[in-house]
């Protein structure tokens, strides 16, 4: 899994940082979240093709989170992206794109499959799921998890010691069912261990709530705006934002490992104060800057 971060700004585009945008490709999707102004072109910058992405994910629709939609799903229709793309967001979703498509002259309409969510489950395949939950802002606000399945890892030694045959038993032990040689149960803990799957949070556009904590619970990585330093945590409070320590203590308190910071207000040139005031209640935090990726 590797994660880019598209833009980092809160509001408006400064000029070091863009609004918010992230991608993340995993095997063969590239899951695009929220698409404010000029996404596409900083997806030029990081070297991704916008045919990579599959489906998008919309956390609200205040503009610094969607306004890039209009220009990027231009660009899908008018390349040769054949496929489908699926975009999730929240209830009220389906009325404004119909309303964005009837704004703007499109040539060729991508075929957009759009689901509206609010809580709980989102999708799943057989490698990952997604999940999502309402957070507190001043519009109706969801963020999204991204949960990888765990995997077992065989042992050929210990399939060897309880003598179960290379071949399709080994397969199902894989996948987690009992097998049974010679009359014998053998279950798949017996012959392999458990890897347990990734998981990143993605939390902006929010003040501390229950939402915000159940995704980033245990989160590998939970990427979480920081609008304010804690000096302003008046003014947090009252545009429904967090500051940097705030973000914090979600993070400590949801045992997350790795907390990177993002959606800084246009105040901060210089992103480390938000890192510095974050890292005195959650050590292992980092800001992020446009274009960073990082590796899972
Ligand atoms: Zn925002
Ligand atoms: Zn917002």
């Amino acid at each position: 899994m590797e994660i880019t971060i598209l833009g980092t700004s809160a509001s408006t585009p400064t000029k070091e940082r863009n609004v918010s945008a992230i991608f993340m490709s995993y095997k063969a999707e590239g899951l695009l979240l929220d698409c404010g102004e000029g996404t596409q072109r900083q997806m030029k910058a990081a070297g991704i093709p916008l045919s990579k992405i599959t489906r998008i994910f919309i956390t609200h629709w205040h503009g610094d989170h969607v306004i890039g939609l209009p220009g990027l799903l231009q660009s899908l229709g008018l390349s040769n992206h054949m496929g489908s793309i699926d975009l999730y967001g929240p209830p009220g979703t389906k009325e404004r794109l119909a309303h964005m498509f009837e704004a703007f002259q499109f040539d060729r309409r991508l075929d957009l499959k759009v689901h509206e969510v609010k809580t709980g489950s989102v999708l799943e395949t057989n490698d990952f799921k997604i999940e999502c939950a309402s957070l507190r802002h001043r519009v109706m606000c969801i963020g999204y998890a991204f949960i990888e399945n765990e995997k077992r890892r065989i042992d050929m030694k210990l399939v060897k010691k309880h003598g179960v045959p290379v071949g399709p038993l080994v397969g199902k032990l894989q996948e987690g069912h009992v097998v049974t040689v010679d009359s014998k149960k053998i279950t798949p803990d017996m012959v392999s261990d458990v890897i347990p799957g990734k998981k990143v949070a993605y939390v902006t556009d929010t003040t501390q709530c229950a939402g915000a904590l159940k995704l980033a619970q245990d989160a590998d990585i939970l990427i979480c705006e920081s609008t304010y330093h804690s000096d302003l945590a008046d003014q947090a409070k009252e545009y429904t934002h967090l500051t940097a320590q705030e973000a914090a203590q979600i993070a400590s308190q949801a045992g997350a490992k790795k907390l990177i910071l993002t959606h800084f207000s246009a105040r901060y040139n210089d992103a480390s104060v938000l890192e510095q005031d974050a890292r005195t209640v959650f050590d292992n935090t980092e800001a992020a800057k446009d274009l960073m990726r990082i590796k899972l």
